[in-house]
Formats: structure tokens, C-alpha cells, sequence
């Protein structure tokens, strides 16, 4: 018999990669999971079977009637504070990366984070587009999302790369990637004059390095016929050409109601063996910084939008005017706007985002946005959060609403299918050069104890577009490396277990 640190007793534990979905004890010892230990039917009815079974834990917690399971990895997550990420863990989220924009340079990203603390696990993949504001533009980087933003709308980094500059920018890369980058984040929507070869290129050096790539893509040809390429096509070549694995970022959102064409050229190719993966968020509704290329006022159009389509998310106003517009993108580029690009309510429309979110394989990804705060920023320890704290409702509540929505009643999905896809699909989507991920997205013995434990029945998001910090309910434990970050459904006020996740060495 052995004195175990934590007992989590009598819970329903899944397992996705085993399939194991039983009635079992796991011992936590340390930062790892010693031991899963299912029940006997019988044995499971009895308390002194119980306490026979593993005595004197140090935390000894019945969870009987809740699920635990591997906790949520995140590949999409531009939350670079401590709030926001105590949001994303009461969602489930035990990893948080940052992989779609990156950050550069990818050691000052780590050090910041370090330097903070962290609730839950965090890292990065280093950032085409903040390379790219550096070689082309000259813009001075400090490891930051907050750089991009600043920068999103000026053309002087969306221009045509010379060759010498595409030499810098694959240099800043390929030194990210020695310093442990996870992947490389290619922002190719936010400057669509940048050319189809400079992409491949990238692709190219993902593939050299063995690291994923993660695309916000350029734009469809169905909303600008006159592009250089088709977005879609321009990820699922480079995988075929290069090699590399090519991860589509939120597929909902740039596809909006092209999605069943993508879904079904992504699935051609991997059914070809291409390394194309997928993953999208259950929001009809986007965000991003004002001054992005696709929201200037005359390409509103070719997404289906109008000025009433936006909402400046500091202020809750409704964009309105094309004269608004130009003046917010003016003034304030990088404020954060809501943008209606489908109608949740429209059953169409929700019919397009449960097509992306069921797709085989597909990964449920939060592109969870940094918080805005409607006045000065609080003290970045203050629980719960002021009411004046601004973000896109996917920051808090993705991965409970996609729980809610595929594996509740009547749900297309099963539980475990959704589960894998919040947490051992993302793990194995990395694994190849992140042998952290061998022990995450699992709950075998040695695995690390990154773990969570739900009320079926209550789990769910709270975060709406006019509340969008509430945080989600019904996640009872969220352990982060053997720790409680959230216990009984109250954040543990200091717990700041989450710990850096990078690459091996090259
Ligand atoms: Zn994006």
C-alpha cells in the first residue's frame, strides 16, 4: 500500500488514447499520475472497499459521479496574461500555446511568461509575421502578441519580400526554432501581398526543422477571385510540396459559409497522405485588431460584412459607418472588434461551424484573445475578474461549449471523441519534436498530472458577446503538473503551477 500525495476517488475516468472510460482511483504523486487504479462494480458501492484501496492520501478526494479526464492542450491561444489564463483553465485548459500568430523573439516570449508566472503550461512557436514586420519593415520585436497588434494594419510589413529580407526573415525563424519554438505561426491573411513562393518557403524550413506549421489563411478565391492563390489550396499544397505538417487554423472562421468546400479539399488530401490538420472554435462570431487588411472598408464586401457587422470590443459600440471605421483603424489599429461572420442562430450557419467542429480528426481550438480592460488594467493577481475586463466569449468558453454542444444531449459526438480532440489530438500534433507530449493528453501512470474533473451534466460556458469574461461552470478540479488551480470550482488564489513546453533540442 502506498501513502499517495492525492487520491481523486471513484471518478469516471477517460482515457482517450486506451479508451478506458471506467469507474477508477488515480493516485497523483508529484507532478505525475502513479497510478489508475479502475474498481471492481462491486467494490465501487463500498467505502471501506475505498479506503482499502489506496489509505492516507494526503488529499483523499471522492470525485464519484464526475468525469476526470487529461486536461485541455490549446493550440490557439494569444491569452499572454495571467487572468485570461485563469479563465482558459476554469474552461479546462491546462496547456496554453501560442502558436498561430508565435511570438519573436521566442526566448523574450518564454521569459516573459516566466518571469510572471503562469496558472497553466505555456509555449510558443516563433512568428512568421512578427519576422516579417522586422526584415521588411524594421520594426523593432520584444516577444510579444502586443507588437502585431500595434503594427497589424501598416503596409510597410505586408509588401513583397527582396531576397535579402527573405534571407532575415528565414534566419529569425530558423534561430527561434534553435531556441525551442514549437512550431512557426504564419499569419498569411494579414498580408495577402506577400507571395505564395515566401510561403512555401516557410513551409520549407517547418519541414527541415520537423516543427508544424499553424496558417491563418490568405483569402478564399470565392471572396477575392483576383488572388494570388486560393487560401485553402495555398496550405494543403505546401503540406503535398514540402512535406510539413500543415495545420489549418480555425478553418470556422476563414471558411465562414465556404467551410464544406475546404473540409472537403483538406479531406482529399489527407486522404492522399498529406499532413494537413484542422481545428475550429464554436463561435460564429470572429475577432481581431481593427486595422486588419480584410477590414478595410472596401474589402468589407468580399466577406459578406458591413461597418454594422463590428463591434469595438473596449466599448461594446457598434462600428456603424465606413467613417468609424477608417477613424477606429486610424486611431487605435489594434483594438480588438467582434466581427458577425455567421449567424448562431441561423441554422445554416450553425449546421457550417458543427461541419468543422465534427470533422474527422479536427482539433477544438480556442484562438483565446488577450483581455482588454474598459479602464486601467486591475493588479494582474485580482480574482474574479472586474466587470470591465473585455475579450472574445471563446477566451473563457470553447472547450465546456464544445463539450456542451457535441457531447451533451443529442450531440453528434461521444464524450471521449470530444475529449480527444480538446487534448490527445493537439499532444500528437506536436509530439514529433515535443517530448513533453508524450505525457499530456492521456491519464496512464506516468503521465503528467495535467488533469480535470467535470459534472457532466453542468458543464458549460457562461461567456457571451455582451459578458464575454464569465468564466465556464462545472469544471469541479483543474490540477496543472499535480497542482489545484481551480478546487471545488474556486481558483487557488496563488497556484501559478504551468510550466514552460518546448521543442527538443535541433
Ligand atoms: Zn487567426
Amino acid at each position: 500500500m502506498r501513502n499517495w500525495e492525492i487520491v481523486l476517488r471513484g471518478g469516471r475516468v477517460i482515457d482517450p488514447e486506451s479508451g478506458l472510460d471506467a469507474v477508477a482511483d488515480v493516485a497523483i504523486e508529484g507532478d505525475r499520475i502513479a497510478a489508475v487504479m479502475p474498481r471492481p462494480a462491486a467494490a465501487a458501492e463500498t467505502g471501506s472497499q475505498r479506503a482499502g484501496q489506496a489509505p492516507g492520501g494526503v488529499a483523499d478526494i471522492d470525485v464519484s459521479g464526475l468525469v476526470v479526464a487529461p486536461g485541455f492542450i490549446d493550440l490557439h491561444s494569444h491569452v499572454n496574461g495571467i487572468a485570461g489564463l485563469r479563465l482558459q483553465a476554469f474552461d479546462g485548459v491546462t496547456t496554453a500555446l501560442e502558436l498561430e500568430a508565435g511570438v519573436s523573439p521566442v526566448a523574450s516570449g518564454y521569459a516573459l511568461a516566466a518571469a510572471e508566472g503562469r496558472p497553466v503550461n505555456y509555449g510558443f512557436a516563433t512568428s512568421w509575421a512578427l519576422a516579417r514586420m522586422e526584415a521588411v519593415a524594421g520594426i523593432e520585436l520584444d516577444g510579444s502578441l502586443g507588437t502585431f497588434l500595434t503594427h497589424i494594419g501598416s503596409p510597410a510589413w505586408q509588401r513583397a519580400a527582396t531576397p535579402g529580407q527573405m534571407t532575415a526573415i528565414r534566419d529569425r525563424l530558423a534561430a527561434d526554432l534553435a531556441d525551442g519554438a514549437l512550431g512557426i505561426g504564419i499569419l498569411v491573411g494579414y498580408a495577402p501581398q506577400s507571395s505564395p513562393g515566401e510561403y512555401l518557403q516557410v513551409a520549407e524550413l517547418a519541414a527541415e526543422a520537423g516543427v508544424p506549421t499553424f496558417t491563418h489563411a490568405r483569402d478564399l478565391i470565392e471572396m477575392v477571385p483576383d488572388a494570388s492563390i486560393d487560401g485553402a489550396q495555398e496550405i494543403v499544397r505546401a503540406a503535398g510540396e514540402t512535406g510539413a505538417q500543415m495545420h489549418y487554423c480555425h478553418v470556422n472562421s476563414t471558411s465562414q459559409r465556404h467551410v464544406d468546400r475546404v473540409l472537403g479539399l483538406v479531406g482529399r488530401a489527407q486522404a492522399a497522405g498529406a499532413r494537413v490538420s484542422t481545428e475550429a472554435y464554436p463561435y460564429g462570431c470572429g475577432m481581431t485588431g481593427i486595422g486588419a487588411a480584410f477590414l478595410a472598408p472596401e474589402r468589407l464586401g468580399e466577406r459578406g460584412l458591413t461597418p454594422d457587422s463590428l463591434t469595438y470590443a473596449a466599448t461594446g459600440e457598434r462600428v456603424g459607418t465606413v467613417q468609424r471605421l477608417r477613424e477606429l483603424r486610424e486611431t487605435d489599429p489594434g483594438g480588438l472588434v467582434i466581427i458577425r461572420l455567421l449567424d448562431e442562430e441561423d441554422p445554416r450557419d450553425l449546421g457550417l461551424l458543427i461541419r468543422a467542429l465534427t470533422f474527422p480528426g479536427a482539433i477544438v481550438a480556442s484562438d483565446a484573445m488577450p483581455l482588454t480592460w474598459a479602464g486601467p488594467a486591475p493588479d494582474p493577481m485580482s480574482w474574479p475578474l472586474p466587470a470591465t475586463a473585455v475579450t472574445h466569449p471563446r477566451t473563457a468558453g470553447t472547450f465546456c461549449r464544445a463539450l456542451r454542444m457535441l457531447a451533451g444531449q443529442g450531440g453528434p459526438l461521444g464524450l471521449t471523441e470530444v475529449l480527444r480532440r480538446c487534448s490527445l489530438h493537439p499532444a500528437m500534433l506536436l509530439a514529433e519534436r515535443v517530448p513533453a507530449m508524450a505525457g499530456k493528453g492521456r491519464i496512464q501512470p506516468g503521465c503528467d498530472a495535467d488533469l480535470i474533473v467535470f459534472d457532466p451534466a453542468r458543464v458549460s460556458d457562461q461567456s457571451t458577446y455582451a459578458r464575454s469574461t464569465r468564466p465556464s461552470v462545472g469544471m469541479t478540479h483543474v490540477l496543472v503538473n499535480g497542482t489545484f488551480v481551480v478546487r471545488n470550482e474556486e481558483l487557488v488564489a496563488d497556484a501559478l503551477p504551468g510550466r514552460p513546453v518546448r521543442a527538443a533540442p535541433l
